[in-house]
């Protein structure tokens, strides 16, 4: 199964750490404006392709290229900071936005993940962990805490969960 994901959030919130976690098992510190997709095998059967852009998606991005990405995804990974409210806040309105352009009548089964980026930064924080599984609670999205700059192992679970959603929601349909 070949499918595709898009790697959401405000600027700075850690998305090309996270991709570059994944692909490479490796934190490196910073990271360019490379706008690419990546292709990532999970197994013999499955390949990710990982669409990351460096501009925010704050919905100040055009708005072709959103509705784009959006229906070209089968799967997204939206990102926030724990230490930035204004990213968390963000990603609430990237899921009411995502559902309503995608299919409607799918809407309650697109495979969202919402991810807490940076929980190194504890002594930082200021979006608790409760209000991200609360989040997802109410938009029937999976919920992750992980910090790219310290754990791969994190990083790897959320994109197996993911994984999982979009195989349900292909059999489903
Ligand atoms: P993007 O704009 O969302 O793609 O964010 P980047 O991946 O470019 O990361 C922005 C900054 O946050 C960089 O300086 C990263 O080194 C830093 N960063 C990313 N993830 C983490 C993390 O888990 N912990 C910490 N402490 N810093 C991180």
């Amino acid at each position: 199964m070949d499918a595709n994901v898009v790697i959401m959030g405000t600027e700075s919130v850690g998305k090309s750490a996270i991709t570059v976690r994944l692909l490479t098992r490796r934190f490196i510190g910073e990271y360019g404006d490379i706008e690419s997709i990546y292709g990532h095998s999970f197994g013999r059967e499955f390949t990710l392709n990982i669409w990351d852009s460096p501009y925010s998606e704050d919905l100040s991005v055009e708005t072709s290229l959103f509705e784009k990405k959006v229906q070209w995804a089968d799967g997204y990974v939206l990102v926030y900071s724990i230490c930035d409210r204004a990213s968390f806040n963000s990603v609430s309105r990237l899921i009411q936005t995502i559902k309503s352009t995608k299919d409607y009548l799918s809407a309650d089964k697109v495979p969202i993940v919402i991810v807490g980026n940076k929980r190194d930064l504890h002594h930082r924080r200021t979006v608790l962990s409760e209000e991200g599984r609360l989040l997802a609670l109410n938009t029937d999205c999976l919920f992750y805490e992980v910090s790219a700059a310290e754990n791969y192992h994190s990083v790897l679970m959320l994109f197996h969960g993911l994984l999982d959603r979009m195989k349900d929601a292909k059999l489903t349909s």
